[in-house]
């Protein structure tokens, strides 16, 4: 629910240094799965399952956006989402296919059934779309997987639930806020999307009047009532991320929707599954998360204000689309609640200090894998080291994780490695890999030095190349000077002018040719008369900017979106792993070449002359298309 901007309003890009939901169930999951994926980037193969909930989500949200004819007369058979899903990719909106009387919530479903084909079609279209860009691609899988019957399952599944909330407001007469609605509409500072009303940005007053449907006295009809329950979900139109914000900034987190109608507030997440795997039990983590993000942004300022009294939370809620079921989860009481924000704090702050050196890594303590009953109810584990070894069979670092069991870390491997080398032989494998001059190894790539200087030109907030707004310097010594940079968006703030100043802890690197320092919150600046004695300074000549490695790549990966100034930007990722330490090669724009395309997992690559960079305290190898080289030695 979009609340208010991000506190450090403008940027879009998701900041990987919040606590999100997300990140803390894989944190709880295991710590050292959290650090391989979330803080280095390690991704997974993409199968088709993993785009369907996106997709599935966002089709049953917008199906809840539809308005049924106030006048009572038939209601043509056409989704709006449909017509705008295709806009969106420059596609003619298909016409309605028919009319169907809404009477009653069976006439309801009848429409569903009735719109639901051209819906369906456009999930496919949308996945084939998606599974286009993907790059690295599970063995064996593919779209066609997904069929329109799976997807019709899900989006029904949503329907039918939202429909037991339409009956439930009817048998309540409309429920407590009834009168607001016929008043002045949807009397929620964030209202409840709908096709027929503009989008709402987040922190925006929303200014709603009355549709013609509502009554001035009387029972509830089935056109309000339909109003009335109508759940706040995420709006495709909006581009803005529509998420909660921890006032102080370190944690938010995505609800799918909140159902507001019965005088309290219900959160709800939408699976599209029927909550069977292991996966399920980051459920009531992930939705406990939402119910403390919930109440600590009440207060805020920046939030619209409501026109009734929202009422408390009163439920957590799993909707399992394949099926349905609906997973109640219990509620923290409040002092449980604030037990377990300090302890997500905690967990927060650990997050923050991990990586700072290769060896800085947090705790390898999988928790055991629970499978479910259909519904997300957990099976009994009667064998805890059995279950535990199961989440490491499951995890994407297993291959180069050294606490992972030896069956799940063979497994991983030869996910990994190509044939010629035997993995099974450590000693064999890490001669294979050993880094050969000019390369050296990962965890020796200078991380933090110290630089003595003249500290002026601040400027910023400014786009960085990953659309992030950050600050930015210059220090200077006689003639030399190099840009100082914030590493990502509020990770240092405003810097001081200073005369004579000590950057402690700066991240050497290298932008465009021209050296860079950055800084985070591990980094301090201050006069060199408060420096600690005995440091020693590296020269703005010989910071180091350049890096080269080899190794094996363990991981694929590519994104794209729009930035802050409205200028698209694409990058792909590989992961490279020497043996030891796994490190992230990332080519921006142009410098995505035909060579960085092709890199598959199981390669070996050495990456030569590559611009040293930084991404959430670790390092990070750019390619600079001009003077980084990749030499790619393939099997077969
Ligand atoms: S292999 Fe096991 S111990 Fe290692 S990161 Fe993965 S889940 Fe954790």
């Amino acid at each position: 629910m979009p609340v208010m901007l991000p506190p450090a309003a403008g940027y879009l890009w998701k900041s990987r240094r919040r606590l999100s939901a997300s990140g803390l169930v894989t944190w709880e999951r295991c710590p050292r799965q959290w650090f391989y994926s979330r803080r280095i980037g390690v991704a997974q193969p993409q199968n088709p399952a993993m785009l369907v909930g996106h997709v599935a989500e966002e089709a049953v949200g917008s199906l809840l956006m539809e308005r049924l004819r106030a006048d009572g007369g038939p209601m043509p058979v056409r989704s709006a989402w449909v017509a705008y899903s295709r806009e969106q990719d420059g596609l003619d909106a298909p016409a309605a296919t028919g009319e169907v009387s809404i009477t009653d919530l069976d006439s309801i479903r009848a429409w569903f059934d009735a719109v639901l084909p051209s819906v369906v079609d456009e999930t496919l279209r949308r996945l084939a779309q998606d599974w286009d860009t993907v790059v690295w691609r599970a063995g064996g899988t593919d779209i066609a997987d997904v069929g329109a019957e799976r997807m019709s399952l899900l989006i029904n599944g949503g329907l039918e639930l939202q429909l037991e909330e339409v009956n439930a407001c009817l048998e309540d007469d409309g429920g407590p806020h009834l009168s607001a609605y016929r008043e002045s509409g949807d009397p929620f500072g964030v209202p409840a999307p709908c096709w027929d009303e503009e989008p709402v940005k987040p922190g925006e007053q929303a200014s709603r009047s009355a549709a013609a449907g509502f009554q001035k006295e009387g029972s509830v009809s089935l056109w309000e009532a339909w109003e009335v329950a109508r759940p706040w979900v995420k709006d495709p139109r909006v581009a803005e991320p529509q998420r909660q914000f921890h006032p102080d900034g370190w944690a938010a987190g995505e609800l799918d929707m909140v159902q507001r109608w019965d005088g309290s507030v219900r959160i709800v997440d939408l699976k599209a599954s029927a909550g069977t795997s292991g996966f399920s039990a980051g459920l009531p983590i992930q939705i406990r998360f939402y119910q403390w993000l919930w109440d600590v942004t009440r207060d805020t300022d920046a939030r619209p204000s409501d026109g009734v009294d929202a009422g408390q939370v009163s439920g957590l809620e799993g909707w399992y689309l394949a099926g349905p079921y609906r997973k109640q989860v219990e509620l923290l009481p409040p002092d449980e609640l604030a037990e377990e924000a300090a302890r997500w704090k905690a967990v927060h702050e650990t997050m923050t200090q991990s990586g700072l050196h290769p060896t800085d890594v947090p705790l390898a303590d999988p928790s055991p894998w629970v499978d479910h009953y259909p519904g997300g109810e957990p099976r009994p584990v009667t064998n805890v080291a059995a279950a535990k070894e199961r989440t490491c069979r499951m995890c994407n670092a297993a291959a180069f994780c050294d606490a992972a069991p030896v069956a799940a870390r063979a497994a991983g491997l030869a996910e990994v490695v190509p044939p010629e080398i035997p993995s099974a032989d450590p000693g064999e494998l890490s001669r294979a890999l050993e880094p050969k001059t000019p390369c050296i190894r990962i965890r020796d790539i200078p991380r933090r030095l110290h630089v003595r200087g003249r500290l002026s030109g601040h400027w910023g907030p400014m786009a960085n190349h990953y659309g992030e707004h950050v600050h930015g310097a210059s220090v200077a010594v006689g003639d030399a000077s190099v840009v100082v940079e914030e590493m990502g968006a509020d990770s240092f703030g405003e810097l001081p002018e200073l005369e004579d100043a000590v950057l402690l802890d700066a991240a050497p690197g290298q932008w465009r040719r021209m050296p860079r320092l950055y800084l985070d919150e591990h980094s301090s600046v201050k006069p060199a008369s408060e420096a600690p004695e005995g440091l020693e300074f590296t020269r703005l000549g010989l910071i180091p900017t350049k890096a080269s490695v080899s190794g094996l790549v363990v991981s694929r990966g590519a994104n794209s979106g729009v930035g802050v100034t409205g200028r698209p930007w694409s990058m792909q990722t590989c992961h490279l792993w020497d043996g030891n330490d796994v490190i992230e090669v990332v080519a921006f724009g142009s410098a995505v070449t035909h060579t960085f395309t092709e890199l598959k997992v199981g390669d070996r690559l050495r990456v030569l002359a590559a611009e040293l960079g930084w991404r959430d305290g670790v390092p990070q190898l750019r390619i600079d298309q001009r003077t980084t080289r990749l030499e790619v030695k393939r099997d077969g």
